[in-house]
């Protein structure tokens, strides 16, 4: 039987989850037994009152015996109950701040046994008192029974066991009186009875399951936004972005923390002032202008988008964005905003970073090429028809050298060296722009006059000539300025800037370290250069292009041991165009390695038919070193021609070295290993000769021309030259002296230890077939003192 109960037990709790352990169950179960404890009071209270007209009703009936004791048990279960669910303050209260969240299966059994025990005991009043009283009473207790029967199914209907139990028990007891009793009705009664009691355990069972299934899903929906808030309090807490949330007035509800990190500043009472509120909150940390936006919208009450807020203050700025809408209750009315936040400072750091690289140059921070064009042309806009103002076109004389000796990082700390020390020179509305490599330009208001500009040229070229210290180092550099005046040199932004150019042009041809202001004739100047370029270009494939060679003779005999190949320009307008002019043009113009080859094959090509031991003696510009082909040009010029390598002498000038030493003494080791001569030329002229011969095994020194030029009335050119000449004797080198031209030089010459002689003198550049006949000369008396007679004076001539 009993087994049979609990089987029936577990079929009742089937479908419903509460048999089982898990932690849903348990919710449910809770939310079951809510239900039933919400119910107390009432129930107890009906119980009450049931039991008392109960027991007044029946009081003439002579069962007093029974009613007794039996009100007395129902008034103080109902009594002791109301005490406790008071004392506790209210069940479902008493759950809550116990804080459960899950009841066990035990707490189920607890009601069951609850619900047995009371209906037990009201089942009793039909057995003990329906049989014995008189018929008029017996509605009494139907009433009662029925009502008890009905009352408990509601009560308990959460938990179909107890539901089951209370109806079971009340029924069973009311059938044993009506059975007692006997009477026909009372078996109508009966079948009545058990009517209502299966209608109500069948209807309070589905209630039940209806019951059950809405607390699962109730479960699960909490359940699911517990899940939601964990992420979410998660995503606020490490996401860039972050959800906010202000209440109507201001105050911020979530969020404020990363407010307060992202914009780098606390504000305590956090608060987003709407408006006219104290100042505190975001008003205190935001910059007024960048709150005025957020503050419109959140006036507004509508959503908004990406409103951009500033912090204030004097640290470096941060920017938040923010998104939202407001909130609104069931009635409309404002309650809040909320939306989502992000740091963007790094963002707007980078914005910024970009905007301003688009003007500016990162090295120096001064303003760019683009930037000085576009202020330049606003100038020209702006300008009252009788202001002027001033462009400076700066360059650097030998930074290159100095980038190349020390390193780039070096060169970038001499040119930021420089463009602070521009900035200081002018006044603070001028406008200083690094144009780029060692190239600066300067848009000076504050010098609008000749003389001013002069003066402020003259500063600068002896500010900027000071040494400057980087990275341990004093270093030393000049510069060349160019200038124009606006807008009378240019009346545009081309023309000013490239009549400023013309200038520089001017003052580095005019030996640098100085400034030149633009002239007119600069124009007529530069239209020649450009014509000459253009002839250039056309000289070598129209053919106009020849060499001449100019005999070097030994300090011995006076006879040639070999010759100079000189490039010559026959053009069909402009005539004979001198080396020293169209070498330095076809240099800048970049095609002097194109030249510089031909004459090479050219020469080599001559000196093949000479009679052997002659040497032939090519000059080499640096550009020709650049491209890393010299090596290879020199030998596809041999191999052609069938040249000895040793009679080719290559000479190049200290200019050579300015760039790249390492290299180049590679290239240069390369052809001397191929046995081929290298000459130092124009030495003496530069002032690093020395330390470039001691660092590379030349085979011969080349005086420059000016020291001989000046041999017979200047006595520190001639010991200069002795000296020089001495150096070459100890060193174990050749030595040329250059341009010589009178017999006085000739014999001041031969007391000194030069090798070779080269100059008018002895013979000037002829061509080919010229040479073939000077080849011819007797060259017995060419020397004033004969090779008899100095022979004792310990030279070493080849
Ligand atoms: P450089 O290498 O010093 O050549 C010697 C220059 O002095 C030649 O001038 C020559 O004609 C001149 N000269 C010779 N003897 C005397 C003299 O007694 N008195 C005077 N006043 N001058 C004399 P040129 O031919 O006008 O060449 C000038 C410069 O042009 C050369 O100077 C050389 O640096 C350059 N050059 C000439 N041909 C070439 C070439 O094929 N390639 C390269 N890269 N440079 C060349
Ligand atoms: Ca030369
Ligand atoms: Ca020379």
């Amino acid at each position: 039987m009993k087994q049979a109960y609990f089987k029936l037990i577990k079929y009742l709790d089937a479908g419903l989850v509460l048999g089982s352990d898990t932690e849903i169950a348990g919710r449910i179960r809770l939310q079951q037994i809510r239900t039933i404890v919400d119910t107390t009071p009432t129930t107890l209270l009906c119980m009450l009152i049931c039991a008392g007209i109960t027991f007044v009703l029946l009081w003439a009936q002579s069962v007093n015996w029974f009613l007794i004791p039996w009100m007395t048990v129902i008034w103080l279960i109902s009594a002791v109950g109301l005490y406790n669910y008071r004392k506790r303050l209210g069940g479902t209260d008493d759950l809550a701040r116990a804080n459960k969240k899950t009841v066990s299966k035990k707490s189920h059994f607890k009601v069951f046994k609850a619900a047995t025990s009371i209906a037990c005991i009201w089942a009793t009043l039909p057995i003990v008192v329906y049989p014995v009283v008189e018929t008029s009473h017996q509605p009494v207790i139907i009433a009662v029974t029925a009502g008890i029967l009905g009352g408990g199914a509601l009560v308990f209907y959460a938990i179909p066991r107890a539901m089951f139990a209370w109806l079971s028990i009340i029924t069973a007891g009311a059938i044993g009186g009506l059975l007692l009793e006997g009477s026909s009705v009372s078996y109508g009664i009966l079948i009545l009875l058990f009517t209502y009691s299966a209608a109500m355990f069948f209807s309070g069972f589905t209630i039940a399951r209806i019951y059950a299934r809405a607390q699962l899903s109730h479960v699960e929906i909490t359940e699911q936004s517990d899940t939601i808030g964990i992420l979410l309090r998660e995503f606020s807490e490490n996401a860039s972005d972050w959800l906010w949330e202000f209440s109507s007035n201001g105050t911020v509800i979530r969020g404020g923390k990363r407010f307060e990190e992202a914009l780098n500043t606390p504000f305590g009472s956090v608060r987003a002032d709407l408006g006219n509120g104290p100042n505190t909150g975001l008003s205190v940390i935001l910059n007024q202008r960048s709150l005025e936006p957020l503050r419109r919208a959140l006036e507004q009450k509508k959503s908004f988008r990406d409103i951009v807020i500033q912090s204030k203050g004097p640290g470096e700025s941060c920017w938040v964005s923010m998104s939202g809408k407001p909130v609104l209750n069931s009635s409309g009315e404002l309650i809040g905003f909320r939306g989502v936040a992000s740091n963007i400072t790094q963002r707007k750091l980078d914005e910024e970073r970009i905007a301003f690289l688009a003007h500016n140059d990162a090295l120096t921070g001064l303003v760019n090429r683009t930037h000085f064009s576009q202020a330049l042309e606003k100038k020209f806009a702006d300008a009252r028809k009788t202001e002027t103002w001033s462009v400076f076109y700066l360059d650097l004389d030998g930074f290159k050298s100095v980038n190349d000796h020390n390193g780039h990082g070096t060169g970038d700390t001499l040119l930021s060296g420089v463009a602070s020390r521009l900035k200081n020179l002018v006044a603070e509305t001028d406008i200083v722009a690094r144009l780029g490599g060692d190239e600066f330009a300067i848009l000076c208001s504050s010098a609008d006059t000749v003389q001013s500009a002069s003066s402020l040229a003259e500063e600068m070229v002896e500010e900027l000539s000071k040494p400057y210290e980087c990275d341990g180092k004093l270093l030393e550099i000049g510069v060349s300025i160019g200038i124009a005046l606006g807008p009378e040199d240019g009346s545009d932004v081309y023309s000013l800037l490239n009549n400023a150019d013309l200038a520089l042009y001017r003052a580095k041809a005019e030996g640098k370290g100085t400034y030149r202001l633009y002239e007119v004739e600069m124009d007529e100047i530069a239209k020649q250069r450009r014509s000459l370029e253009n002839d250039l270009r056309q000289a070598l494939r129209n053919d106009e292009l020849s060499v001449q060679y100019q005999p070097l003779v030994s300090s011995i005999d006076g006879k040639p041991t070999g010759f100079e190949a000189l490039a010559r320009w026959h053009h069909p307008e402009r005539g004979a165009v001198s080396p020293s002019d169209f070498i330095p043009v076809a240099e800048r113009m970049g095609i002097i390695p194109e030249i510089g080859e031909w004459v090479l094959m050219e020469a080599c090509r001559a000196a093949a038919n000479w009679p052997e031991g002659l040497t032939v003696a090519v000059n080499l510009s640096p550009q020709q070193f650049q491209s890393n082909k010299i090596v290879s040009v020199v030998v596809k010029a041999l191999k052609e021609s069938g040249l000895t390598p040793s009679r080719l002498e290559l000479e190049i000038t200290e200019g050579l070295f300015m760039e790249n030493t390492e290299e180049v003494m590679y290239v240069l080791r390369e052809l001397k290993a191929m046995g081929i001569q290298i000459a130092m030329d124009d030495f003496g002229t530069g002032y690093s000769s020395l330390s470039y011969i001691m660092k590379f095994p030349f085979d011969k020194l080349k005086i420059d021309r000016t020291f001989i030029n000046s041999v017979d009335e200047d006595d520190v050119a001639r010991n200069v030259l002795e000296v020089i000449a001495n150096l070459g004797d100890v060193l174990n080198l050749k030595v040329t002296a250059e341009g010589v031209e009178t017999l006085e030089q000739v014999e001041m010459l031969q007391k000194m230890n030069c090798t070779h002689y080269q100059g008018y003198y002895f013979g000037e550049p002829l061509n080919e077939r010229d040479l073939s006949a000077y080849l011819l000369k007797d060259f017995k008396s060419e020397l004033p003192i004969p090779a008899d007679n100095i022979q004792n004076m310990g030279q070493t001539a080849s």
